[in-house]
């Protein structure tokens, strides 16, 4: 089965419910190495997405993802909300036109939006941010698309949640955390834990 639009709200909306249930968590991770409001910003966005599906049900994939981004652009503040946004908006362009994604369409995919984060944050594997759980997921991601989406996906969630744990000893060098310099080690970082709640999800949705 490829993804469809129905898909695609499915999964933002499994996203905008694990992001409801881990916001103090998410928020608890921020206050050890930034403002504490990484689960709030989010949990903000997400919820206002959720009612714009409700008000504006989208016709096509690019349509909910652009929904999406606007929405994150707009809603969550900080650094996260325009990072997010990016992804959303990349994955819009990358998937214009399409009615349906197979396995290698949403890798594409999923490539396009990681690479808007890691360019409109200047950031790169290492720095302790999103990026370390979404580009191990991507890699995994296309890795396995001969396999299937199903396989595909689980890999992709599997390689966000290590990448998420393996941000504990970085330091820190972009955002907010980066501030604290080497007291940011020690920490798994607030936005790859986000980040790995996104493949997750989307491994639930779509998978
Ligand atoms: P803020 O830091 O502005 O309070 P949030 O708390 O919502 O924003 O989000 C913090 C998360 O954003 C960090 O944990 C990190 O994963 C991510 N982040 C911050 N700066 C960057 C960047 N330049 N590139 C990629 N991700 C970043
Ligand atoms: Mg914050």
């Amino acid at each position: 089965m490829n993804v469809n639009c129905d898909g695609i709200v499915r999964w933002l909306r499994g996203f905008a419910a694990a992001v409801a249930a881990d916001s103090a968590y998410l928020t608890e991770l921020d206050a050890a190495i930034g403002d504490a409001d990484h689960g709030t910003n989010l949990d903000r966005g997400m919820t206002a997405l959720v009612a714009a599906l409700d008000t504006r049900p989208p016709a096509t994939i690019e349509e909910a993802a652009k929904l999406a981004a606007m929405t994150l652009i707009s809603k969550v503040g900080g650094a996260s909300g325009p990072l997010y946004g990016t992804f959303f908006l990349r994955f819009a362009v990358a998937v214009s036109g399409a009615e349906t994604l197979t396995a290698e369409q949403y890798a594409a995919a999923l490539r396009a939006g990681v690479d808007g984060v890691a360019a409109r944050g200047k950031a790169a594997a290492g720095d302790k941010t999103m990026l370390d759980a979404l580009l191990p997921a991507c890699a995994a991601c296309e890795s396995a698309t001969a396999q299937g989406l199903h396989a595909a996906l689980t890999a992709a969630a599997g390689a966000a949640q290590e990448g998420r744990d393996a941000t504990a000893p970085l330091i820190a060098r972009k955002g907010r955390a980066s501030y604290l310099g080497e007291r940011s080690a020690g920490h798994v970082d607030p936005g790859a834990s986000s980040a790995a709640l996104l493949m997750v999800t989307a491994a639930d949705a779509l998978g």
